[in-house]
């Protein structure tokens, strides 16, 4: 059985002990060797990995997987904090706040263990530090797949799938746009056209970071919603028709008839803010045209959308 590294390995082996309540010790523990062993001693257990001769890869070469001695759930040193961490990581992303004492109760229920609270706080800073570097590390990769797409061709859309944000507050928001803005150079927003999904955060911090930006929100989206609260299909027909009206008295016809058949459906657009959803408000036309406008298009999707409509703008 292969591996990456002794780190992949030694979390595999975690995961059995925890499963299996037996006491492991490592004997040998370096970058190229590992030698496991139960800590009884008297015990047969014994697994021995290394570095493949290639050297690519990290190989258990001897196993003997079987036990003499008791189970036991006080769980030896090498359950430790980076693997309570790791199994934290969803968690904490959704949600930075779970404190330290829930997260010992709830590693005492799920896995039997007693962890200390001094161990219970590395594992959530281990935890937060994991995310931080996905964050990062999307980020990176975000930063170079625009510049390559805009370079070598202006105009285009950037679809940005924002799946990594831990609390998808306006603080969360308006730091990932300052950073996009700073990168991206885009000043105000001037040369940025902005589409999302209509998470409140996002369109607070847009406002507030970008302010000039021409921010739109996908048609898709929107009906998406408009959808799950008035069911029949004229809203929706009528809705398209408000959408891609070309001119403002199109669209102010199309919105009467939206009035007159449910003026509650019609409120509830007009919340929406449909300058940001009608092609009437779009100055510069067609917003399938690509490759004739010179500024950037961002489609920022939040995680919350993910899987339900997460459609391309045109
Ligand atoms: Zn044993």
């Amino acid at each position: 059985m292969r591996f990456v590294n002794p780190e992949q390995l030694k979390h595999m082996l975690c995961n059995y002990v925890v499963a299996n309540g037996y006491q492991l010790c490592y004997k040998k523990n370096d970058s190229r060797r590992l030698l496991v062993k139960c800590c009884s001693g008297a015990c047969k257990f014994r697994l021995w990995a290394s570095r493949t001769s290639e050297e690519k890869a990290f190989q258990i070469k001897s196993l003997i997987n079987e036990h003499n001695c008791a189970r036991n759930f006080k769980l030896g040193s090498i359950v430790n904090y980076a693997w309570i961490g790791t199994h934290y990581t969803t968690q904490f992303l959704q949600k930075q706040k779970v404190s330290v004492r829930l997260l010992r109760d709830e590693v005492k229920e799920k896995f039997r263990i007693d962890i200390s609270m001094g161990q219970c706080r590395r594992a959530k800073k281990y935890a937060i530090e994991l995310i931080e570097v996905t964050l990062v590390d999307h980020y990176a990769k975000l930063w170079s797949y625009d510049e390559e797409i805009r370079r070598s061709n202006p105009g285009s859309t950037v679809k940005i799938n924002v799946n990594a944000m831990p609390d998808e507050n306006k603080a969360n928001w308006k730091w990932f746009l300052e950073n996009l803005k700073d990168d991206l150079h885009l000043e105000d927003g001037f040369s940025i056209s902005l589409m999302s999904d209509q998470h409140k955060g996002l369109l607070e911090a847009v406002k507030e970071v970008l302010t000039i930006a021409k921010h739109r929100q996908c048609a898709r989206h929107i009906v998406a919603n408009f959808r799950k609260r008035f069911s029949g299909v004229h809203y929706e027909t009528m809705f398209w028709k408000a959408s891609k009206a070309s001119t403002e008295p199109l669209f102010n016809a199309a919105m009467k008839e939206i009035q007159v058949l449910n003026h509650v459906a019609y409120d509830y657009l007009v919340e929406t803010n449909p300058k940001s959803w009608s092609r009437a408000f779009f100055q510069e036309g067609n917003m399938c045209d690509a490759g004739k406008m010179d500024y950037l298009r961002a489609l920022i999707v939040s995680s919350g959308m993910q899987g339900k409509s997460q459609s391309s703008p045109c």
